[in-house]
């Protein structure tokens, strides 16, 4: 980067003021050098960083983009709500409307509640899972990712061995390492945790597997425990009843967030009526979690979903994708797979052990206007038509076809 580009500025003051420049995963550490840390806009299916600099993205604000960014109707309701006020004393008719829309939607849930962050929604799931059973065991799968607070931080930093005292880890998509962790919570078995697919950072995604959701919840219905399923990251974009409609397994709570609202920030939980008494009688609640413009922003995006059939579109536009990159990269002799469902895909190199390859191609795709991710699955949105998937994709075969020439000048 030039050192007097507004985005190197802004890393400099940073440097002083923010830890490390800038906290979690947001930080452009996490991405390859080159990257911008500092955005200026969104339009559509492009992003904007502060040097002016637009780039396809194909992270959509790693995942709260669904729609596209500021898709016109979902900024005009959010701003009806904020022309009269968002932070109010207490929730506005939104909440009503979004809960009744939730309900309409979601298959299993019979009742929804609003936060603010996926780790909020998946917290509160766990705390109403023992609330509603008066048992403390909760499983989780091992490196999956569920939020950012003590319980379910990937980190250890900062965590206690108590926050953690009654998780038992089992293997997603494994039916015996699960009744293993069943036996080993015995009669405390609270909740058994899932994510919608396994999506663990740098490795293959796997889609759930039927006889495993089937596993968890036989398990949950012969115990009575909560089966929970985290579809923060995949919530809205593979099933609008819930991402495990599509393995026919409905779970008692559930969490969602990123793409509800599409950006404004939001999640939810939905529960079934077994679980209602305890989420009437728990206090959970935050500050800004009655807000009303995020709820507006909400309903119109899950009506703009229905209408606009989302998952199956962005399910093409995952396809158009995958296939495009796929070849182009076999075009340059590369070998490129892509894991996990096509609108949140995973990009994987061959004979790439330390990930430079990945590291490489995504700097020769940044600089040709394309905002790829080599590590983290990346995200399509409605905004992502067949044309602008084709710009990309030309864009990505110039960028394999550098790629190709750096490898054979090093060789
Ligand atoms: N669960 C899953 C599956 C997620 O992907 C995330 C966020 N990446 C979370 C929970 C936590 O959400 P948040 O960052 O909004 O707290």
């Amino acid at each position: 980067d030039l050192p007097n580009s507004l985005d190197a500025q802004l890393r400099r003051r940073a440097a002083s003021v923010i830890p490390g420049g800038m906290w979690g995963h947001m930080r452009a550490a996490a991405v390859p050098e080159g990257y911008p840390q500092f955005f200026a806009g969104g339009e559509g299916a492009r992003v904007r960083d502060v040097d002016g600099r637009d780039y396809i993205d194909f992270m959509c604000s790693w995942g709260p983009i669904i729609l596209g960014h500021r898709h016109p109707e979902v900024e005009a309701a959010a701003r009806e709500q904020l022309d009269r006020g968002d932070c109010l004393d207490g929730p506005t008719e939104h909440a009503v409307r979004l809960a009744e829309k939730m309900v309409a939607l979601i298959p299993h849930a019979d009742w929804a509640l609003f936060q603010k962050n996926g780790s909020d929604a998946m917290t509160t799931c766990v705390t109403l899972a023992r609330a509603g059973t008066a048992r403390r065991k909760v499983l989780v799968a091992k490196g999956a990712y569920h939020g950012a607070v003590p319980w379910c931080s990937p980190s250890v930093l900062g965590v206690t061995a108590e926050d953690r005292a009654h998780l038992i880890y089992y293997t997603y998509n494994d039916v015996e390492s699960l009744d293993a962790a069943v036996a080993e919570a015995g009669d405390d078995l609270a909740a058994i945790v899932a994510s919608a697919f396994k999506h663990d950072l740098a490795i293959r995604q796997q889609l759930p597997d039927a006889a495993f959701a089937r596993a968890a919840r036989a398990h949950c219905d012969r115990t009575g425990a909560a089966l929970v399923l985290d579809d923060v990251r995949a919530g809205f974009r593979l099933n609008l009843g819930g991402s495990w409609e599509n393995v026919g397994i409905r779970p008692d709570l559930a969490g969602y967030s990123k793409a509800i609202a599409n950006g404004y920030p939001l999640s939810a939980v939905t529960g079934n009526d077994r679980f209602r008494p305890a989420a009437e009688q728990v206090f959970v609640t935050g500050s800004f979690w009655y807000s009303g413009a995020p709820m507006a922003a909400a309903v119109k995006t899950l009506e703009i979903l229905e209408r606009e059939d989302g998952p199956a579109r962005l399910a093409a536009a995952g396809e158009r994708f995958c296939t495009g990159l796929t070849e182009a990269a076999a075009r340059h002799g590369f070998e490129v797979t892509m894991s996990g469902p096509p609108a949140i895909p995973l990009m994987h190199f061959a004979d790439d052990p330390d990930a430079k390859l990945g590291e490489a191609f995504c700097q020769q795709a940044l600089a040709r206007g394309v905002y790829l991710h080599n590590k983290h699955n990346m995200f399509l949105s409605l905004a992502h038509t067949d044309a602008v998937v084709d710009e990309a994709l030309s864009a990505i075969d110039d960028a394999f076809a550098a790629l190709a020439r750096d490898r054979s000048a090093d060789a």
